[in-house]
């Protein structure tokens, strides 16, 4: 057919999927083209989520730090938030990041495109190129020919269809953009992003209620470490209602009037100035015409694919968000790897274990393989071991005791099979959970490998002692 720009691999979607499977063939020779609808590569992840995120988080830590140093013996006064300066930070660090991809696209010379994908047939996609773009044809279409092609669409939030369309009513993309503080603020949904938001927000002064109709907050770790997060956060939020959902939302100029149904639900309207809807994300799938390359997409709008990255059609990838749950950056990173090798011919799959989760909220929780739950679930035979902060003198330093490093072994061969960890940095320590499930460790392996004391990190390795039944007592 008829094609304007001729390409090896073509990559969907410039996120931490599609930019990292564009580099990788690059490296490996193949002659690269991104197509990305957004004027910056990053992807969700770079622009509206991951690293936004953890910005803001970083400042209401160090105003949570702030607040809690009298008893440290030094005080300091109230926090002044200056919001556009602080949105003015967290653009900084958004900017050095694309900027640094733009570069490295540029110096590995994967062409980009920008603007939005469809597909016309098994070999070629069409770009509507965006407006305003500086290319050449902008507002054209151009029609792109390509070997192979990897689909890193990614995810977006999925919209409450009960929720007026209101300036007030915003998903996280809204609320990363940091346009007002509002006085009182309802969060519609207790998973991780969720929780993170909250946090943020919170710390600058709003009156937070979170509802979430299922009846434990933020899915995904064991529940004994949600409840030590939860006690860390009691005072944090005005209300968490569990097993209750929002019925009807009436914006009002005086406000947002919400309704809520549940068996402790409050009965009466509740006011608020902004409701950020966190309820989950929807794939892309359904949205790129991938049935005209005879891609199949499942009914909500996942991408089936092999252990090598594979649709069902066999010179057609899909990574990332795209293909599944966990919608995780560093699982989109892994699968990108596999899809780019495998394109160029490489005998790459997807043969990674686990897959850590963090919520990275005040404190971490921070989880990666079998928990304890899930394995006493299964049935299956399991040793625990619990190594609570409140015997690590760093911990005790720190101001952390209240922390708990956990990990799961398989009671027969002892090898490790899980762990979660619940107190500050647990999301920067549960790497090395997940390096022993891989490398097939067992108490003792972790256990003898010297630890720095006195680190929160050596939690793990006390942990490890106690289920080998030889802990030292090290403070
Ligand atoms: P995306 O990042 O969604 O990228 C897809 C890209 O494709 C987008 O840039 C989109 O514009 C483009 N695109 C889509 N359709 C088309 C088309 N037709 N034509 C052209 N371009 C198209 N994950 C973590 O691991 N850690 C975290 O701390 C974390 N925090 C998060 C916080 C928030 C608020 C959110 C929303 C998500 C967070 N995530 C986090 C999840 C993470 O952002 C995603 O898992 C990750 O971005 C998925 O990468 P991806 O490449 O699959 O897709």
């Amino acid at each position: 057919g008829n094609a304007d720009l001729d390409c090896e691999l073509l990559v969907l979607g410039g996120g931490p999927g599609g930019y990292s499977a564009a580099f990788r063939a690059a490296d490996l020779g193949l002659d690269t083209v991104l197509v990305e609808r957004y004027g910056t590569l990053g992807g969700v992840c770079l622009n509206v989520g991951c690293i936004p995120s953890k910005a803001l988080l970083h400042v209401a830590a160090v105003i949570d730090e702030a607040a809690h140093a009298s008893a440290l013996g030094v005080s300091f006064g109230a926090p002044q938030v200056d919001i556009d300066a602080l949105r003015a930070h967290k653009e900084k660090v958004i900017g050095k990041l694309t900027t640094g991809l733009a570069g490295m696209a540029k110096a590995r010379k994967v062409r980009t495109v920008r603007g939005v994908g469809q597909f016309v047939d098994a070999h070629h996609l069409q770009v509507e190129l965006t407006k305003g773009s500086g290319t050449e044809r902008n507002g054209e279409r151009q029609v792109i020919r390509f070997k192979q092609c990897i689909i890193a669409a990614g995810s977006q939030a999925v919209h409450l269809p009960f929720l007026p369309e209101d300036p007030r009513i915003v998903d996280s993309t809204g609320a990363l953009a940091l346009r007002s503080r509002p006085e009182r603020m309802l969060v519609i949904g207790g998973g991780i992003i969720g929780l993170e938001m909250a946090t943020v927000y919170a710390s600058l002064g709003a009156k937070i209620d979170v509802v979430e109709m299922l009846d434990g907050l933020m899915q995904g770790p064991d529940r004994d470490l949600v409840k030590i997060w939860e006690k860390q956060n009691a005072g944090r939020f005005a209300k968490v209602m569990l097993k209750i959902r929002t019925s009807s939302v009436e914006a009002r100029e005086d406000g947002l009037w919400v309704k809520f149904e549940g068996e402790h639900a409050p009965a009466e309207a509740q006011r608020y100035d902004l409701i950020l809807q966190a309820a989950g994300r929807v794939p892309n799938g359904a949205k790129l015409g991938a049935e005209q390359a005879g891609v199949a997409v499942g009914e909500r709008g996942f991408i089936a694919v092999d252990s090598q990255m594979r649709t069902n059609v066999p010179h057609i990838f899909a990574i990332g968000d795209i293909v599944g749950q966990p919608m995780l950056a560093h699982k989109a990173v892994h699968e990108a790897h596999v899809a780019a090798e495998a394109a160029a011919g490489q005998k790459s799959h997807f043969d990674a274990t686990v897959i850590p989760g963090v919520a990275y909220t005040h404190p971490e929780v921070a989880w990666v393989g079998l928990g304890e739950d899930e394995a006493k679930q299964a049935g299956r035979a399991i040793e625990v071991a619990r190594f609570p902060w409140a015997a690590s003198g760093r911990a005790i330093a720190n101001g952390a005791d209240y922390g708990v490093t956990k990990l799961v072994f398989d009671k027969e061969s002892h090898r490790i099979i899980g762990g979660g960890i619940v107190g500050p940095g647990a999301g920067d320590m549960i790497g090395e959970v997940a390096l022993a499930i891989e490398m097939g460790a067992d108490a003792l392996d972790i256990g003898r490998t010297i630890h720095p004391h006195p680190t929160l990190g050596e939690t793990i390795g006390l942990a490890a002692e106690v289920a080998h039944g030889s802990c030292t007592d090290l403070p």
